[in-house]
């Protein structure tokens, strides 16, 4: 694990801007898990797990919000998120296996309010025992899993007791950054509580090194309780965001019974500018990357808008226009094609 520059230093040669940035640090926290120290070359500078974790003095260019999702005015109790009608978002803890330098909650992420009390579950499960209109609740944080086994079962009895039909999102980084975390007695938990609404794992792998066989064995885990899992990636600059990359990840992930599901815009969060892929070149990239992957590996690349205005889906338009009674399309390769409109 490295947590200071000096355990950071004895691993790899620092950049220029990465060294800069422990002299005006950030808020979010150094912290690369074992599992993920493990997979960055010390010899590469541009290591795409490098990116995703070592920090870099480009954080500090604060010319987006720190709130992009205006998280802070949709919660409905001090842990629980009510921005989408029939969805909540409640932030289980602010502690990470390892803090992702993209995270685009990085307002509460690492900082100090640390794991849920019991009077923030009680509150939150009391709300949701009142809001009937809520149908899945987003267990997230920070990373769910960092949370004691002993403050997992209180939450999952909590929300269990108060609404049994909820559809529970167990929103994790940690089968990628911690996957021992996923031990017998902790999956043990896990399968006494889930009956009734489903549990479903949503991960974040964003690039194809990350699934290896500890962090797939983790996976399996809850697969293996019927339990299905969905991969939510970030675009990111020096990372993902080529389409080789992308479509290796994408097939890797379905082989592996994970559906790519989201393939997110990264947030206008502030720190992350050096992390941003255009959009323009985004949709290049989702052009591209349909044209090479099945419709079961294709991920739904998405910008979740500014000032709490949701998610859209980002497509190329295969629709070009009419000609009298016909819709005129282009096909992925570029041809044409005509299509009755009745
Ligand atoms: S695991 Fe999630 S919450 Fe934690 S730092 Fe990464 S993106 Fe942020």
């Amino acid at each position: 694990m490295i947590a200071n520059r000096s355990e950071l230093e004895s691993r790899l040669k620092l950049t220029e801007n990465e060294r800069k940035w422990f002299d005006s640090p950030s808020s979010l926290p150094l912290l690369i898990s074992d599992q993920f120290e493990k997979l960055i070359n010390p010899d590469d500078p541009s290591d795409p797990i490098r990116r995703q974790f070592v920090p870099d003095v480009r954080e500090n260019i604060k010319i987006r919000s720190a709130d992009p999702l205006a998280e802070v005015s949709h919660s409905v109790t001090g842990r629980l998120i009510h921005r989408y009608e029939h969805r909540a978002a409640l932030l289980t803890t602010d502690r990470c296996f390892a803090y992702c330098r993209h995270c685009f909650r990085r307002r509460f992420t690492g900082l100090d309010s640390g794991p849920i009390s019991d009077d923030e579950i009680m509150k939150a499960a009391s709300y949701l025992k009142e809001h009937r209109e809520v149908y899945e609740v987003l267990l997230t944080g920070g990373d769910m899993f960092t949370l004691s086994n002993d403050r997992l079962e209180k939450l999952f009895d909590a929300l269990k007791s108060a609404r049994e039909d909820l559809v529970l999102r167990l929103c994790t980084r940690a089968v990628a950054s911690c996957p021992s975390r996923f031990d017998d007695s902790l999956m043990s938990i896990i399968e006494k509580y889930n009956h009734g609404g489903p549990f479903l794992l949503l991960t974040q792998f964003n690039h194809p090194v990350e699934l290896n066989e500890e962090s797939i064995g983790a996976v399996r885990k809850f697969l293996s309780l019927s339990i299905p899992a969905f991969n939510q990636s970030v675009l990111l600059k020096g990372v993902n965001d080529d389409a080789d990359t992308l479509e290796e990840l994408c097939n890797k992930l379905l082989y592996n019974r994970i559906k790519p599901y989201y393939l997110f815009q990264c947030d206008l969060v502030e720190g992350t500018e050096h992390l941003r892929v255009s959009v323009e070149k985004g949709l290049e990239l989702e052009k591209e990357l349909r044209k090479r992957v099945s419709g079961l590996a294709m991920p739904q690349y998405t910008i979740d808008l500014p000032e709490g205005g949701g998610k859209v889906i980002l497509t190329t338009d295969y629709l070009e226009g009419r000609d009298g009674d016909m819709l005129v399309f282009s096909t992925p390769d570029g041809q044409k094609r005509r299509y009755p409109i009745d």
